[in-house]
């Protein structure tokens, strides 16, 4: 999709804020313990390499990706520092990755021997960090037998660096620490058994991390967080506390295009859901649900110009409509998304309102959306 620059209508990231959370995580980190920065999915909506750069500014000392084509753009930015996909990459690609100095995840026995057969047809060395599936039943080792013929095969292969050995947390966010204390005994268990010495062993998302679960992570692999946002997101559950102070980052923000009156019993919008009580002020904002701003926002409260206003009618897939409570001038400033978290149109109320997370209403922001940067105080 092509960007639209010709339109008022943009994603708009604070970098100040960004490194502010960064900086704020990174003092609170053990001596010693890094901070790999995560831009999967084109940085949550907030824009892969600019948030990379950043995250170096402030002190990330590598990147986490899901899939080898993010970490190959970060390599063709000139970003020169460690960086893992987290997913599973078809093992074809293992030389591909070795070649451009990326890190694969192994999930399991086979891949690893599928992937040794490619590196040594290319004479490459892959680094790599062993996935221990500890409960979430996702990717990773989740049998010792599978766990131990892989620690053999790797401590007699040259086309190997592994430098790593990880675990993710199915409810690191819960207030409720059972299962997640499971999940720790599972790993420590795998920790066991290593034949191998990784350099970093790590646990921690940012849940485990703000919330100061106490369990021992080389490297905080620090994803929701960078961006501002509480991870502790089931819908329209309170937030849990966090230790770290984080600035939102993100807002949504366009212009009123055309304002007109209604007349009473008139409709709004397909389908004519909204219909108009009395004579009303109808202000249209150029974006839609092919913007990822979804159908399920009708009848959120976005702010136009100083006033709180209601969407009315369906979304389209490129316009939508507001009720305004008087006329107000094409050009209008409308913040779809706040990125003040007390705000009620904050990234969290949003979420909360379409029965989400706020992940997914940041990466659901598409590529037509450009991504504007500045600066925040
Ligand atoms: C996405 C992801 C993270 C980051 O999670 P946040 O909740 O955004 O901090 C960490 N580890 C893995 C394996 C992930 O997939």
């Amino acid at each position: 999709m092509v960007p639209g620059i010709h339109r008022p209508a943009h994603v708009r990231v604070d970098l100040a804020a960004i490194r502010h959370n960064i900086k704020a995580e990174k003092s609170h980190l053990e001596p010693g313990q890094k901070l790999f920065a995560v831009v999967k999915a084109n940085a949550y909506g907030h824009g892969a390499v600019r948030v990379a750069r950043e995250a170096v500014k402030a002190g990330a000392s590598g990147f986490c990706v899901a899939i080898l084509d993010e970490a190959l753009e970060l390599r063709k930015a000139d970003l020169t520092q460690p960086i893992l996909v987290l997913g599973v990459t078809p093992p074809a690609c293992a030389g591909l990755a070795a070649a451009a100095d990326i890190s694969l995840t192994v999930p399991t026995l086979a891949w690893l021997k599928a992937a040794d057969q490619e590196l040594t047809a290319a004479n490459l060395r892959l680094k790599v960090h062993l996935a221990v599936d500890s409960g979430m039943n996702r990717i990773g080792f989740s049998e010792d037998a599978d766990f131990l013929a892989a620690n053999d095969f790797l401590q007699a292969n040259p086309h190997f660096d592994v430098e790593g050995m990880f675990t993710h947390f199915a409810s690191a966010d819960s207030s409720d620490d059972t299962y997640f204390k499971q999940q720790v005994a599972r790993f420590d268990h795998f920790k066991h058994l290593l034949k191998l010495k990784p350099q970093w062993i790590h646990v921690d998302n940012t849940a485990a991390s703000v919330y100061d679960k106490g369990v021992k992570s080389d490297l905080v692999r620090f994803g929701i967080g960078i961006y501002g946002l509480n991870p502790s997101a089931n819908p329209a559950s309170p937030e849990l506390p966090m230790k770290v102070k984080l600035k939102p980052a993100l807002s949504l923000e366009s212009e009123l295009v055309q304002v007109h009156t209604v007349v009473k019993g008139e409709g709004v919008g397909y389908g004519s859901t909204y219909l108009a009580e009395r004579d009303q002020v109808i202000g249209t904002v150029p974006l839609g649900y092919a913007d990822g701003f979804i159908r399920k926002f009708q009848g959120f409260t976005v702010k136009v110009g100083d006033c709180y206003c209601p969407i009315v009618g369906r979304i389209c897939m490129d316009q939508l409509m507001v009720r305004l409570p008087h006329a107000m001038p094409v050009g209008t400033k409308v913040v779809l998304i706040a990125n003040d978290p007390a705000a009620p149109n904050s990234i969290k109320k949003a979420a909360d309102y379409v029965d989400s997370i706020h992940y997914e209403v940041a990466c659901l922001l598409s590529d037509r959306l450009p991504r504007e940067y500045y600066e925040g105080l």
